[in-house]
């Protein structure tokens, strides 16, 4: 799960990490009366969608020259007509995709005196099985463009879980971002903070990009990006709370509450599968037939008729979709579970487009006698290979 970056900052400021001082605003007004709250001279109008890359990111709305979505406003005026601008409106930038996202929530903070902008992030690295930490000099700006092009200015190290987070961890970042004196102390803080943080909220990401060194020689998160892990959440209603649905898929949320692993996709194949490993299987087949998936679901061992059915209605809620596969190999789910569940949530919800049916495992005979005798039309496949032809083969034919 994600929250924004002032929700970000509110969290980091609770583990005592310096962050500008900064309110939330709706709307214009509260944006006037947040920048009224701040001792000036300089403020930044701050989009917050759950994306990154903002400040290059364009207004769809307003002209090719027109300001990003990070704005500096030098007057309680500018944020005013910066707020007016922004609100309301659809950003795009690299990580939202062409469609963009609307901006219906501003940060004002005070503005900052930048001297440098380095990287710092905070992760969960599966090959260590450990927290680490990933630093760079080059900060502000496209950190994979930098792995990619001068990967020597990234440095990465984890910590051991058993002694935790330890003062030459601190001055490990302070080497790599070049700081010495005072400025290395702040950076041992910080990244004990920042360790802190991570472990006490259950984190799968924490960025600072960028981690600034201000004109008055301070440390300090300009920008936070947070996810936590969403198998921990229980644990955090406080993090809960944050959640903000609009900037979720509704697809993802409704399957979210059935329980099911839905991820939506940009094709035109919808597919309801048990199982992630057969779910991959089945986006790949797809793609080898030369069409692409809607989605990846996947229903689970345990789905019940409920399930599936709901898994359907989500499906066939995308308007991209024009036909649907179902794969689903018969283990502690039974077929005759599934046929029954289809058959439920076709009669519910109707079926405009082909659907491809493909069955294998516990009772698959009495699952494909009852697809057949319920008189549906629906076009039974015998293999993986066969359903994702036939699959293709009929949505190509309904355009
Ligand atoms: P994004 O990464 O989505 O573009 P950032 O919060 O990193 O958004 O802002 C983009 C740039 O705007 C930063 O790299 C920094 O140069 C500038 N900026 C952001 N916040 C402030 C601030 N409080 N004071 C001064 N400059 C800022
Ligand atoms: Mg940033």
């Amino acid at each position: 799960m994600n929250i924004h970056e002032y929700q970000a900052k509110a969290v980091l400021k609770e583990f005592g990490l310096p962050v500008s001082r900064g309110v939330a605003a709706f709307t214009v007004e509260e944006a006037v009366k947040a920048a009224r709250e701040l001792p000036g001279p300089l403020y930044v109008v701050k989009s917050q969608i759950h994306a990154g890359g903002r400040g290059k990111g364009k207004f769809k709305e307003l002209p090719a020259d027109a300001k990003g979505g990070v704005r500096l406003a030098k007057s309680v005026d500018e944020v005013r007509a910066n707020a007016v601008e922004m609100l309301g409106n659809t950003l795009v930038t690299a990580q939202t995709g062409p469609v963009g996202k609307q901006v219906n929530r501003l940060y004002i903070e005070d503005g900052s005196n930048i001297q440098k902008e380095f990287y710092l992030s905070v992760l969960v690295d599966r090959e260590t099985s450990r927290v680490a930490f990933v630093v760079s000099t080059e900060g502000g700006m496209d950190i994979e463009k930098v792995a990619h092009e001068t990967p020597e200015k990234i440095v990465t190290f984890s910590v051991d879980p058993a002694t935790g987070v330890m003062p030459h961890h601190g001055m490990a970042v302070a080497k790599a971002l070049g700081l010495s004196g005072d400025l290395a102390k702040q950076a041992v803080n910080l990244t004990t903070r920042l360790y802190n943080a991570f472990v006490a909220k259950d984190m799968a990401l924490l960025e600072i990009n960028p981690l600034i060194l201000s004109t008055d020689g301070q440390l300090r998160c300009l920008d936070a990006k947070m996810s936590f892990d969403s198998n921990a959440l229980y644990r955090h209603p406080e993090i809960v709370s944050l959640r903000d649905e609009t900037e979720e898929d509704p697809k993802e949320i409704e399957a979210s509450r059935y329980d099911l692993s839905y991820i939506a996709l940009e094709g035109s194949i919808g597919c309801m599968v048990n199982g992630a490993g057969l779910a991959m299987a089945t986006l790949d087949i797809i793609k080898l037939y030369g069409e692409e998936p809607a989605n990846f679901l996947d229903v689970g061992g345990g789905a019940n008729k409920e399930k599936v059915t709901a898994a359907f209605k989500i499906i066939t809620a995308d308007h991209n979709v024009k036909g649907i596969l179902v794969n689903i190999f018969g283990g502690i789910m039974k077929c005759d579970v599934i046929a029954e569940g289809v058959i439920a949530a076709v009669q519910d919800v109707g079926l405009s487009i082909p659907l491809v049916v493909r069955l294998e495992g516990t009772n698959v005979e009495l699952g494909k006698t009852i697809i057949r005798e319920s008189g549906l039309n629906v076009i039974a496949a015998d293999d993986l290979d066969d359903a994702a032809q036939k699959i293709v083969k009929a949505v190509r034919e309904s355009h």
